[in-house]
């Protein structure tokens, strides 16, 4: 099966909390996403890696994913080496994504971190001929990356406002990590937690005059072919963009 997106997370609810509004969206546009989750979490606080792994496709159920696939790389201990990075070639060239969404470079969680260069790596090295695996080889159009904790000035933002219900819905599918019992406070402590990612989505949704927004950046210049089509497809009702205000 090919796939229009693939996205990559360190943890099963990662993708829930970071770029999953993107992906419902794109999934609602007719494209087919797919996820892959390197760890099953097994290291977090709360909930067990058998838990997470029912909410994980419970969460993927309602973001509609065609996929969803965990890798049982060991948490807390996401290595790069060749052996990994021969797993992720594997699943590029299986689905084929046109694009990628994997985490920021740069987070205080290392796991986050390593994800983030380990498929970065693998997306390279994929299209590469003489790595060979059985299947020819793929490279994606383009590694996107998508924000988990550290700020960053984002290349493009993505209305998600008429989605973010669901992006909701799916967070709460993780009853082990953020239900009324789920207890054991810590930094991902159900109250504030939540009202930040909150939050965030309203932050990233302000830079572009809607109620939410997902952030993502790219290494590379992002091509425009058309400049007067592209912003004239841009919704005039969005604040700023309305003379006088
Ligand atoms: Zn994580």
């Amino acid at each position: 099966m090919e796939l229009d997106i693939l996205a990559f997370a360190a943890h099963p609810d990662d993708i829930e909390l970071t770029c999953s509004g993107t992906i419902i969206k794109s999934v609602k546009k007719g494209y087919r996403v797919g996820a892959i989750d390197l760890t099953q979490g097994e290291l977090g606080t709360r909930g067990t890696a058998e838990q997470r792994k029912v909410e994980a496709a419970q969460a993927g159920e309602i973001m509609g994913l065609s996929v969803r696939e965990n890798l049982g790389l060991p948490d807390g201990n996401i290595e790069i080496n060749k052996e990994n990075k021969l797993k992720i070639i594997r699943l590029l060239r299986r689905y084929r994504p046109l694009i990628i969404f994997v985490p920021y470079w740069r987070c205080r969680h290392y796991d986050h971190a390593h994800c983030s260069q380990l498929v970065s790596e693998a997306a390279f090295y994929s299209g590469l001929v003489k790595i060979e695996t059985g299947e020819p080889p793929f490279r994606p159009k383009r590694v996107i990356y998508y924000r988990c904790r550290s700020e960053f000035t984002p290349s493009f933002v993505v209305d998600i406002t008429p989605y973010f219900h669901i992006k909701w819905e799916s967070i709460m599918a993780y009853k082990s990590q953020f239900s009324e019992e789920a207890g054991v406070p810590g930094v991902v402590d159900t109250g504030y937690f939540l009202e930040t990612i909150k939050n965030i989505s309203r932050y990233y949704g302000s830079l572009i005059g809607v109620e939410y927004g997902e952030p993502f950046i790219v290494k590379e210049a992002l091509e425009v072919d058309d400049p007067v089509d592209f912003f004239r497809n841009i919704s005039p009702e969005r604040v700023f963009n309305t003379p006088g205000r």
